[in-house]
């Protein structure tokens, strides 16, 4: 079976060489040495101010949107993982979608403006697939509207915006460091902002707003991760250049052999170092996108749909109005990619996507 990704495994030796050491302090959790590690490591490599490692990416939201103090509306993307519209109801926000850029699927700052309301209170929007938003037009969107800005940055482990990680942006950046992302922890997730005052203030909601053991700065939430999942993240960092490596070469590989297949790919922001984080295919129509997959699932390879259904048809929401986010949702397809799938593999998908096209 061929899934859409696979978890990667770092060297068994490495890893348990890390347990041993939490053996030896008897300290699993509660900013331990290899917490601090992974977050010393992670700021070197990604060229950040600041990050906290989190327990997973969606309390990275709740986390950013509390820290931020959104409130009313904050305008957010259609076209993401529910996460990214769920933390926002969670923290008791109403999702207003503003629909996608045909593209590079990513929210439309040309349509921004005109769902500011006076309840209106920040942007929270997701760089689709590793692909970075037109940062700087949000930027200056925001600015002039005195909006915050929250990036879901979940798919953007490598990403770079004008040089820079693409984590720098927005008030704040949060990601995730789930099984199935480009880097992981098992479990985590993370936050990212240049502010300090921003960072001490995450630092306290992360940890039940403890600040000393009995004095408490306000109401927190238990945002940590472990030291197990510290040490899986400092074994998978020691390869993720290889991993950025190879997500870059099978991408293309699917590119070559698929440029004979009638679907577009994203269009990839200019100034961006890309990630190659996800393959994903945009049919002519749900017909031929559902057949591809009926090919594909006969030899037992699974295929995505991300992002479907579109978020404005979430049932426990009131319908709004996103035509293209609906549309391309119902198009779009996220082919395997993962570290370690093979040359052979990626030419039998492709032939099968080509074979179902031409039937
Ligand atoms: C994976 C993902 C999340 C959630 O991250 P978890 O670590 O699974 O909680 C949020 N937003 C997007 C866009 C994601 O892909």
């Amino acid at each position: 079976m061929i899934n859409v990704s696979k978890p990667n495994l770092p060297d068994l030796e490495k890893y348990v060489k890390y347990l041993k050491g939490i053996w030896d302090r008897n300290w699993l959790t509660n900013n331990g040495p290899l917490v601090n590690e992974l977050e010393l490591r992670l700021k070197e490599y990604l060229e950040v101010p600041h990050l906290l490692f989190l327990g997973n990416g969606t309390i990275a939201l709740q986390i950013a949107i509390k820290a931020l103090e959104l409130k009313g509306e904050v305008i957010t993307t259609p076209f993401s993982y529910v996460a990214t519209t769920s933390s926002l109801v969670w923290e008791n926000c109403k999702p207003v979608f503003v629909d996608i850029d045909m593209q590079s699927f990513n929210i439309d700052p040309a349509k921004i403006e005109s769902a500011i309301t006076e309840n209106t209170t920040g942007i929270l929007a997701t760089h689709v697939f590793g692909n970075p938003c037109d940062i700087d037009a949000i930027e200056e969107i925001a600015r002039k509207h005195k909006l915050k800005v929250i990036y879901d940055a979940a798919h953007c482990f490598g990403t770079k915006y004008k040089g820079k990680s693409v984590f720098n942006y927005g008030d704040i950046s949060t990601t995730s460091f789930h099984a199935t992302k480009l880097f992981h922890s098992v479990e985590g997730g993370a936050v990212f902002t240049s502010s300090s005052e921003l960072l001490k203030k995450m630092s306290y909601l992360r940890n039940f707003g403890h600040n000393g053991p009995e004095d408490f700065e306000g109401a927190g939430i238990n945002g940590k991760n472990s030291e197990f999942h510290a040490a899986m993240g400092l074994a998978n960092l020691d390869i993720v250049d290889d991993i950025l490596a190879s997500r870059k070469e099978q991408s293309l590989q699917y590119n070559q052999i698929l440029s004979g297949l009638n679907v577009k790919t994203v269009n990839i922001e200019s100034g961006s170092d890309f990630n190659y984080a996800y393959y994903p295919v945009l049919f002519d129509n749900e017909e031929a996108l559902l057949k591809a997959i009926q090919v594909l699932n006969g030899h037992n390879i699974m295929p995505r749909r991300y992002f479907y259904p579109s978020l404005n048809t979430l049932k426990y929401l009131e319908r709004q109005d996103v035509p293209i986010s609906e549309d391309i949702s119902k198009r779009v397809l996220c082919l395997p990619l993962y570290y370690g799938l093979s040359k052979e593999e990626i030419d039998f998908i492709s032939r099968l996507l080509l074979r179902a096209q031409n039937n």
